[in-house]
């Protein structure tokens, strides 16, 4: 067994405001790292603000990130982040900002690499500390060693590593109110899967399990709320946001697998939701688990409480139906990128480019 997670997680309600001088200690300018409004509507970038201006750090703000953010905007918010001379940087919103954030930091202490060097991740500088505030529960990129950011490409790219880790991660679920019923249900069934994936990955351990089990229980009571076409309450808030963390904390083990893998392309290629494109797998991954694993599904299923079956229909629930049709010429284009990508490999039992043929044809044809 494997464990490094060396970021400093505080949660709870004004854990920024209270916790203003530990936010404060990386420096005497930062770069806050921000999208379009987010974080202005529900008060977290307020209280940064605020937590910064108290203890007489200057900041800058960047909030040109957008959804599945562009390595553009990384390179442009680690040039200001030179300019400024800052040292150190906080992102504060849902997955994209945070996901940017972390490169930022490593694009700023690094400013001659450009973007395949960034992506090699042979940074020869360490990035500059991170903090982290999130609004969406969610990514659960709070805690995780990963970004997911969109190369020139168009394709959505990983770095994933120890150096990609913050160094604090102050998190209050009110900051996760102001979310819309759609915005709650897809990054929610993202927390979900974060925990399905993790559990289902052939490297799972003792400890991600243990993440990924208690990320389950917590998160199908809200979730249920939401599928009922009800806005959490605060209290299931506040479970939904610990438990995304749980998510993070089981990935990071573990990573990611097929349906998150599957994901990007309905997010590339026809602009839906990461949540809600991860989820449209999910009924997929749970079947062929049941298939290739019984034991280990039914392990989960006696865990969590919950059937099988319940569990599928709950996002199915969640999940909008896609109108997306593609022709047979078309699928078969696809499965190349498939081929060899490491969070196939590692979903449990062994799964094929023709079993990913058939997912697709069922789907889409
Ligand atoms: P997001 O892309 O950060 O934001 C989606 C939308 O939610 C945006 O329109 C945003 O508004 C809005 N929003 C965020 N917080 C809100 C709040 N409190 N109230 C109202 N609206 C709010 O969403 P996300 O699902 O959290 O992040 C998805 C990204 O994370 C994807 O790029 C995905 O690939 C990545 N990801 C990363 C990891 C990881 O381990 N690092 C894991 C899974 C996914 P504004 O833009 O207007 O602010
Ligand atoms: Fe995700």
């Amino acid at each position: 067994m494997e464990f490094f997670l060396p970021t400093k997680l505080l949660t709870g309600d004004d854990v920024v405001r209270k916790n203003a001088a530990l936010l404060a200690a990386f420096g005497k300018c930062c770069l806050i790292v921000t999208s379009g409004s987010a974080a202005r509507r529900c008060g977290a970038l307020d209280d940064v603000c605020a937590a910064l201006e108290e203890n007489g750090v200057v900041y800058w703000i960047y909030d040109a990130v957008r959804p599945n953010p562009s390595i553009a905007s990384v390179l442009e918010g680690g040039k200001l982040a030179v300019e400024k001379q800052c040292d150190f940087v906080v992102g504060i919103g849902g997955g994209s900002p945070l996901d940017a954030a972390k490169v930022i930091a490593a694009s700023a202490a690094n400013p001659e690499l450009d973007e395949e060097a960034l992506y090699s991740m042979n940074w020869p500088t360490d990035p500059l500390p991170v903090v982290l505030v999130g609004t969406t529960a969610g990514t659960g990129s709070e805690m995780t060693p990963v970004s997911v950011i969109t190369a020139s490409t168009g394709r959505k790219r990983s770095f994933r590593g120890e150096k990609n880790y913050a160094a604090l991660s102050l998190g209050d679920p009110r900051y996760t109110e102001s979310m819309p019923l759609a915005v709650t249900a897809s990054t929610g069934v993202d927390a979900l899967a974060h925990c399905l994936e993790s559990y289902f990955s052939k490297k799972a351990t003792g400890v991600s399990r243990a993440f990924a089990i208690q990320g389950v229980c917590e998160i199908l009571d809200p979730l249920r709320t939401v599928a009922e076409g009800k806005l959490p309450t605060k209290e299931q808030r506040r479970v939904l946001y610990e438990a995304s963390l749980l998510g993070g904390m089981a990935i990071s083990v573990t990573g990611t697998i097929l349906p998150h893998n599957l994901g990007y392309y309905l997010t590339e290629s026809h602009g839906i939701p990461h949540g809600f494109a991860c989820a449209a797998f999910h009924p997929d991954l749970l079947e062929h688990a049941m298939r290739s694993a019984p034991a280990y599904s039914a392990e989960l299923y006696e865990r969590i409480g919950c059937p099988a079956e319940e569990l599928i229909a709950l996002i199915r629930g969640l999940t909008p139906p896609t109108e997306i049709r593609l022709s047979p010429e078309e699928i078969e284009a696809l499965l190349p990128r498939w081929e060899n990508a490491s969070a196939i490999k590692n979903t449990i039992g062994d799964v094929s480019l023709s079993q990913i043929r058939d997912i697709l044809r069922k789907k889409f044809l």
